[in-house]
């Protein structure tokens, strides 16, 4: 089932949280909001999920509008909110079937979408637990059992591993995974390594509009552009410094503080260095004792686009 956002906007007052956001989501794919705190990430999804009306613009699921059918959308998402409110005096089993009466499943089916939500979030120890007893891991997968009790096609996670110490986010990182082999999902997350590690795509949204679209790959290089090396090269490091600096492709040279012998070097656009550095050694008798490319860090990429 796909996503389209087009043109969405939500104002509270004068403020934009979402301004003017498009973007499309194709059946299948595990995408992930990226952004700092208060950048309309939660915004966002409530108005997918049709949690709240947008100011304007439209979001369709399989050409459903929320505009025109908000019931049939809810129908088809399962939504784990932010802060992932819970009726903390219920037992899980009982929370769940009344998740699963509040979504429609037939009653014929209930006890089985119980059964096996049980043993898909890994909850059958502590079924029969009233909620307020569960750790915040096994609360957080109560929020994932009743966001799927209907099986619906499309999972809105809104910071699904929030508060979760890191081997419960190993856990839940997993099922979301899992997850993602059939359903299209969407979650956010401020934290780079998380969306990393559970999404196929990456929006990085900041004050409520898109900074970026992508796969942490695409992301990467779209702003690497330019060669950083480090290099070692044993022999005296000022005349090092002035040949390396001299080289066609090179456009600047940083001795590393504290490192005798240690340069960055950075090439110029679309320019190599390499074969320069390593004939200049060769021509002067120099020992080139090290020489490494240095990727761009996704958490360049992401501070660079939300400074
Ligand atoms: P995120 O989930 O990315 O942290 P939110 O979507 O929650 O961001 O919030 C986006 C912006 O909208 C923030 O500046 C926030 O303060 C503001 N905001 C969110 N909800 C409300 C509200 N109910 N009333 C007024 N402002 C709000
Ligand atoms: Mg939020």
């Amino acid at each position: 089932m796909s996503i389209v956002v087009e043109n969405l906007t939500k104002k509270y007052g004068e403020q934009k949280a979402v301004n003017d956001i498009s973007f499309e989501i194709k059946t299948g794919e595990v995408v992930g909001f990226l952004g700092p705190n208060g950048a309309g990430k939660s915004t966002t999804m409530k108005i997918i999920t049709c949690f709240m009306a947008p100011s304007s613009g439209d979001v369709r699921l399989d050409n459903v509008s929320i505009h025109s059918d908000p019931e049939a959308i809810k129908k088809k998402i399962g939504y784990l909110p932010e802060n992932n409110p819970l009726y903390l005096d219920m037992p899980v089993v009982e929370y769940l079937r009344f998740s699963a009466e509040i979504q429609g499943v037939p009653k014929s089916k209930i006890p089985s979408r119980i059964a096996e939500m049980i043993d898909r979030c890994g909850l059958d120890r502590e079924k029969h637990k009233n909620i307020n007893e569960l750790s915040k891991g096994y609360r957080q997968r109560v929020g994932l059992a009743q966001a799927m009790i209907h099986d619906p096609e499309i999972l809105i996670l809104d910071e699904p591993t929030t508060g979760l110490d890191p081997n419960q986010i190993v856990e839940i990182r997993k099922l979301i995974k899992d997850l993602g082999k059939e359903k299209t999902v969407i979650l956010s997350s401020h934290i780079l390594s998380e969306v990393e590690a559970t999404c196929d795509r990456i929006l990085i949204i900041n004050r409520g509009r898109i900074a970026a679209d992508g796969t942490s790959d695409t992301l990467r290089s779209q702003s690497q552009g330019q060669e950083l090396l480090k290099v070692s090269i044993e022999a005296s490091p000022e005349e090092v410094e002035k040949a390396v600096r001299s080289l066609a492709n090179v456009e600047k040279v940083t001795p590393i503080d504290g490192k005798v012998g240690w340069f960055n070097v950075q090439s110029k656009p679309d320019a190599s260095s390499r074969k320069e550095i390593f004939d200049l050694c060769v021509n002067n008798k120099w020992y080139l004792m090290e020489m490494t490319g240095l990727e761009t860090r996704l958490e360049d990429v992401f501070q660079k686009l939300t400074k």
